[in-house]
């Protein structure tokens, strides 16, 4: 580990790595595959550069974004390592330059564009040279389940099918449902990849959807109050982002816009007018941001629906980066759902259409839904680690019957701590309510400090307490004779306050006075 560490600290300046990281980065080291599913900002160029500068050989990494490849370089090569791209921007003769360059084992990375692998000559080319990884960026684009199908990326497997020695060979991703994950990893060909299924829930990005408004009311009044901040707002459509543009550009507001019928040059120009913060707000179709890493965007909003969950979710993801919180604002009204399917209808190639329709009806329902629109969004992409409620989004905080049961379930992990974990929910109630039993004497158990604490709730309050811990994965229960609570890792983050927890309790649990869980 300490090659990995110096490599870690003098070329990226960064200390230590996460520990999905370290887990992800050992997989590659050791040689076997990898699909790794990381919210965006999670660290995943991290694992496959690092691990590049730690093996032998080059790796290639196949990346859809020509525009940001320079930028990538760019960056790496300031930092010291070797990098190079390449794509259909360059001359024959500058290929040839950096090919040479790497068959003479000057370069550790070389980024290219997946149209490049299917030509023979560069199949034979790479075939002299050792390549130690082959890892694939956005790798969703593969499936065309997924949103952003890239029939180029069907070229990869192939090209490594045709390597005299198979590398290693790494699929990143910040967006894939169940079944695009299981496309991914058939269509890159992996084998036997470990799979790492990072946490979705990003805490602080409190979602909140308003319907039937008056939109550019709303952008006006928010961009106003939020002056100091920077944020995104996305349109559906480029004319969408002109005339927003125009129209808070004249009342004096600081905005600039971003959009594919621009040319690269103003595009340049007015994303790093937002990155350096010569202007807030960036007015946008879905083409900008990808790759962008600016960590202090403190609101998104998305002027209508957008077209589907896993793009909405990749733009609400560009926010608050540094973990503070970024608050993402969807303006829903029903016309959304007419401009979103003609969009699909006019714009989508006939054989992609259903499955983008079938999108646009989760988009719909998440926009129609009254449940917490963090777990809509967690079970769309069948992460089923996280708890139920958030909390946060205007869904959690309408929701009267929501409780934050944070205190509760505090008390209840801590009581569990001193008893070493060795006891069923019922012993756990008594301990709680201060009832000597024999269990609680026999094993002196009153001696505890948290022994009554709960004195004040029914016993029926601290069971769906306990229930809502169960379900929501912030304990677990050891089956057996005597079933008894143990403490998981994220009983630790509810204990440590890293975590709220919110939960609904049964009608019974409330009692007259309506104050919450009295006796
Ligand atoms: P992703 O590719 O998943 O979107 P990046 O690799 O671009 O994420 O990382 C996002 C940001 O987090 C970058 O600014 C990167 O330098 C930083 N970062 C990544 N790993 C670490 C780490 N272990 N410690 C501190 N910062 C990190």
């Amino acid at each position: 580990m300490n090659k990995i560490q110096d490599i870690l600290e003098k070329y990226f300046g960064i200390k230590s790595l996460r520990k999905e990281q370290k887990i992800i980065i050992e997989s590659i080291l050791s040689g076997r595959d990898v699909f790794c599913l990381l919210p965006t900002g999670g660290g995943k160029s991290l694992c496959y550069e690092l691990t590049a500068m730690v093996m032998k050989g080059v790796t290639i990494v196949v990346s859809p974004l020509i525009s940001l490849m320079k930028d990538q370089v760019d960056y790496l090569k300031s930092i010291g390592i070797p990098a190079q791209y390449i794509n259909s921007t360059q001359s024959n003769a500058e290929i040839d330059r950096i090919l040479m360059d790497i068959e003479s084992g000057s370069v550790k990375i070389i980024y290219i564009a997946p149209e490049r692998l299917n030509s023979e000559f560069f199949i034979n080319r790479f075939n002299n040279i050792d390549i130690s990884q082959v890892a694939v960026d956005e790798a969703h684009c593969v499936s065309q389940w997924g949103h952003d199908f890239r029939r180029s990326y069907r070229n990869i497997n192939p090209f490594i099918k045709s390597l005299k020695k198979r590398p290693v060979v790494t699929a990143f991703t910040a967006t894939a449902t169940e079944a695009v994950r299981k496309d991914t990893i058939n269509l890159l060909g992996l084998q036997a990849p470990f799979i790492f299924f990072g946490g979705f829930y990003r805490s602080n990005l409190q979602i909140n959807l308003y319907k039937e408004i008056d939109k550019i009311e709303f952008i006006k009044d928010y961009i106003r109050s939020h002056e100091e901040e920077c944020g995104i707002i996305y349109c559906s459509l480029r004319r969408e982002v002109d005339s927003l543009f125009m129209g808070l550009k004249d009342i004096g507001y600081s905005v600039t816009r971003y959009h594919g019928g621009m040319s690269d040059e103003e595009k340049n120009e007015n994303q790093d007018d937002f990155l350096f913060e010569r202007k807030n707000v960036m007015i946008a179709t879905n083409a900008f941001g990808m790759g962008i890493d600016k960590s202090n965007i403190r609101y998104i909003i998305h002027v209508s629906m957008p077209k589907n969950i896993e793009g909405y979710y990749q733009e609400i993801g560009r926010g608050g980066r540094d973990g503070t919180l970024c608050r993402c604002h969807l303006l829903y009204n029903r016309d959304d759902i007419r401009s979103a399917e003609f969009l699909i209808n006019t714009s989508t190639k006939i054989e992609r259409r259903e499955i983008e329709l079938k999108k646009l009806q989760s988009m719909i329902e998440f926009c129609e839904t009254d449940e917490c629109y963090n777990e809509f969004i967690l079970n769309y992409f069948g992460d089923t680690e996280k708890k139920k409620f958030c909390g946060t989004c205007s869904n959690c905080v309408k929701n009267d019957s929501l409780k934050d049961l944070t205190i509760e379930a505090q008390k209840i992990l801590s009581c569990l701590y001193r008893t070493r974990e060795k006891f069923g929910i019922s012993v756990m109630c008594d301990v709680l309510r201060g009832f000597k039993g024999t269990k609680i004497t026999q094993y002196r158990l009153d001696e505890l400090s948290t022994f009554g604490i709960m004195r004040d709730y029914s016993s029926k309050a601290i069971k769906d307490v306990i229930n809502i811990l169960l379900e929501q994965g912030l304990v677990d229960m050891k089956e057996g004779t005597y079933s008894m609570l143990l403490l998981n890792n994220n009983s630790y983050k509810v204990l440590k306050g890293q975590e709220k927890v919110f939960g609904k309790l049964s009608d019974n649990a409330v009692c007259e006075d309506e104050e919450l869980f009295k006796k």
